[in-house]
């Protein structure tokens, strides 16, 4: 064990330049700790749908950032309504209308919910916050080697050349992280479900659209199977038809995914046949784009025995699928965590080593605890009866809410599309 615990400034690198990463150095330069963020892309990945950000969790780390502000601005807690469709169409939920709540007018009670905040605005603020140059793009990673001349330290092999000598490397690299082979062999495996997600890119011009889904969420699950829709900040709607099919279903079902209108057709007429019309309406006018998605997952309560100046944040320590709609938070919350870390050991208060373990021994029974619960959700949502069951959960806990007012209800048991 380390027990050096000078004040000294380590050279840190992050890699990848997800949410997980953009928040810690984020936290990082509000203490002044300078890092290199490298990532593969050559600019910032804009994609992706709305993130719903928890008090305690997003929202926390985005508070001690200093952007609490910005998120406010751009966050829509208007969209935290949820409606729930049996597959055969027969609605079971509806926040649009009569089941809908009463929230409260001041800031903690709009943001005390879920508010939604869309991927892109949320990397936008983070980005914002960093110094320009923190970032360089164009950065793929193969490989982290430790340095043969230079003790506890660590090179970076990209595709285009190395960079040495790193006191620190944080994988923020997502699922296939080239981080994580340095501390694990474990690989994350197929979660069960494959997808097409299907865009509606402006849904003013379809207003039954509009209404059929609402302002937030809408979710249908049967056996084997789903529908969930969400409307972005942009004014967009994004789909997702969900199966529960083998790992080489995409490539094997023989459906031409290039030819889009074509492969949403056969796609819905094979697989969905008996769900409600107005759901197949759903996803049979969202004919802006069409994505084929396979849903990997590391096992529940992954972890690695702790490695000095390596460490894991985000989806490359603890890939979940989107059914408890939580990846983000946990990750931004061990961006929060490392940030305290690493900043004591900065101040000479422990060694970088002990950092990393105290980090670790925080996250790996919390990042458990939201695996253990997407597994549950991925399990009971994928069911004949999975909406009425949610929409029994949701009345449950309003109800409990009624009875005991300061109990915070938490009804997201549900699902994200970001
Ligand atoms: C369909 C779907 C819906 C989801 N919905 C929600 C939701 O509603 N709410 C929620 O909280 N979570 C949701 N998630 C999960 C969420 O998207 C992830 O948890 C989150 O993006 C993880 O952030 P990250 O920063 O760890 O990794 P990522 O967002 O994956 O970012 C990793 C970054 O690393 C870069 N990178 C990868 N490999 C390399 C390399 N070799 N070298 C350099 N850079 C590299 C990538 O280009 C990328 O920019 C969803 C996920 C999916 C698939």
């Amino acid at each position: 064990m380390s027990t050096t615990t000078t004040k000294s400034t380590p050279k840190i690198a992050l890699i990848g330049a997800g949410p997980a990463s953009l928040t810690l150095a984020s936290l990082l330069k509000c203490h002044d700790i300078p890092f290199t963020i490298y990532e593969a892309a050559s600019s910032l990945r804009h994609a992706g749908g709305t993130l719903d950000l928890h008090p305690t969790t997003g929202q926390a780390a985005l508070k001690e950032a200093g952007l609490w502000d910005a998120f406010v601005k751009h966050a829509r807690p208007e969209s935290d309504v949820m409606k729930l469709v049996d597959i055969g169409g027969e609605v079971c939920w509806d926040e649009n209308g009569a089941d809908k709540q009463e929230v409260g007018e001041s800031e903690e009670e709009k943001f005390a919910g879920r508010p939604e905040i869309d991927r892109a605005a949320l990397m936008k603020i983070l980005v914002e916050s960093l110094e320009e140059g923190s970032i360089k793009f164009g950065k793929k990673l193969n490989e982290v080697v430790p340095s043969k001349t230079e003790e506890k330290k660590f090179n970076l092999v990209f595709a285009d050349g190395k960079e040495e000598g790193f006191d620190l490397v944080i994988g923020g690299d997502g699922a296939w992280s080239k981080v994580r082979n340095l501390l694990s062999d474990t690989k994350p495996h197929y979660s069960g479900i494959s997808l097409i997600e299907v865009w509606c890119n402006d849904v003013k011009s379809n207003p039954w659209l509009r209404n059929y889904v609402g302002n937030g969420s809408c979710f249908s699950f049967g056996e084997g199977c789903a529908i969930l829709s969400q409307r972005q900040g942009d004014g967009s709607q994004r789909t997702y038809a969900c199966l529960r099919v083998p790992e080489d279903f995409i490539e094997t079902c023989s459906i031409d995914w290039n030819d889009k209108d074509a492969a949403r057709k056969e796609f819905m007429e094979r697989h969905f046949s008996h769900a409600g019309k107005d759901l197949k309406r759903v996803v049979m006018e969202s004919t802006d784009y069409l994505i084929p998605r396979t849903l990997y997952e590391l096992p529940v309560g992954f972890t690695w025995e702790s490695r000095p100046g390596v460490t894991l944040i985000g989806d490359s320590a603890h890939l979940m699928t989107p059914f408890a709609g939580v990846g983000v938070n946990v990750g931004m919350t061990d961006s929060l965590v490392l940030a305290h870390e690493i900043v004591a050991a900065c101040k000479g208060k422990k060694s970088l080593d002990e950092a990393l373990q105290a980090y670790e021994k925080e996250m790996f029974p919390r990042a458990a605890r939201y695996a253990q619960k997407t597994a549950k959700n991925k399990k009971g949502h994928f069911t004949e009866g999975g909406s009425k069951h949610m929409a029994d959960r949701i009345r449950a806990h309003y109800e409990e809410a009624r009875k005991e007012p300061n109990v915070q209800v938490d009804r997201a048991e549900g699902v994200s599309s970001g």
